[in-house]
């Protein structure tokens, strides 16, 4: 069995066209704002307008429920129909089976491919929140390429979105993995390693680093095996998901980061994921550190 095998990760499978070369066409753009075939959907707080059914909730630009505060951000293109992005201050109440999802919650609750268009949204209306003004001369950016770009009219820079690379990895050591726990997390919950990318460094260089580092734990990284990644959009990381052998066992833990850090057998792995191990869990579905433990467990 191999990560082709398990059904996509939650916040990923966007199916739009992303409409990359309209979106530098101006005219176009504002045409697309005036089709009654445009639709919008509803962040409030980055919190999805969703249905009970798993989908997001799609209201012609000229709906005034949910009205959008700002610009809407251009996803891109489905069934050839133009669909934007907005988010609300309206403090309603929605009707019916329609409501604000926590974002994890969300994760989990829509579908595949839905899940995709939230976190693109997400990440992207969280972005511009906090890209207001230039990072270069403090100057007001101006949104392009409907939103995708922010440019500064007094110095000519230009402003993209951030995507945050992290490593998430499963150090393995025969019928051996390595996982570890922090302090805050719930009892018995334990995962894969992980940490953000540093500049200069390869993946595979970030995983070696983050697993000393932890653990004090040293991997092969040069056999690093890559499984799967994830956007995390939390605001705005994507997960890189690794399988790497380890090239020691010691474990001596960086108090700062976990609490404890511990080998689990592939039949413990096992159990966790069938959630009748006596001692420990693991994340649920939405985490891909969850997937990478799948993926080992189940050759
Ligand atoms: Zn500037």
């Amino acid at each position: 069995m191999t990560e082709q095998d398990f059904p996509p990760l939650a916040f990923s499978g966007c199916p739009l066209d992303r409409g990359e070369a309209i979106r530098r066409d101006e005219a176009a753009m504002s045409a697309l704002l005036t089709q009654p075939a445009s639709r919008r959907i509803v962040l409030r707080g980055g919190e999805p307008l969703m249905r009970a059914d798993g989908r997001l909730v799609r209201y012609p630009l000229t709906d005034p429920e949910f009205a959008p505060e700002g610009d809407l951000v251009f996803l891109g293109f489905e069934d050839n129909c133009a669909l934007f992005a907005g988010e609300t201050s309206d403090a309603s109440e929605p009707f019916e089976d329609v409501r604000f999802s926590d974002p994890r919650a969300a994760g989990m609750r829509l579908e595949a491919g839905e899940s995709g268009i939230y976190a693109f949204a997400r990440s992207l209306l969280l972005w511009r929140e906090r890209r207001g003004f230039c990072s270069n001369c403090g100057g007001r950016l101006q949104a392009v390429d409907g939103g995708l770009r922010r440019d500064c009219p007094a110095c000519s820079t230009f402003h993209f979105p951030r995507t945050d690379p992290v490593v998430i990895m499963l150090p393995v050591d025969g019928e051996h993995c390595l996982l570890g726990r922090q302090a805050a997390w719930p009892e018995r919950m334990w995962s894969a390693l992980a940490g953000f990318m540093e500049p200069g460094e390869s993946i595979e260089e970030a995983c070696a680093r983050e697993v000393h580092e932890e653990t004090g734990v040293c991997v092969d990284h040069a056999r690093a095996e890559y499984v799967a990644s994830q956007p995390w959009p939390f605001p705005s990381s994507i997960m890189i998901g690794l399988i790497v052998p380890a090239a020691t066992r010691d474990v001596t833990i960086d108090p700062a980061e976990l609490e404890a850090a511990r080998w689990f057998s592939r039949a413990d792995v096992r159990d966790m994921l069938a959630g009748i191990h006596p001692d420990a869990d693991i994340p649920p579905k939405i985490a891909i550190a969850r997937r990478l433990l799948e993926v080992w467990a189940a050759r």
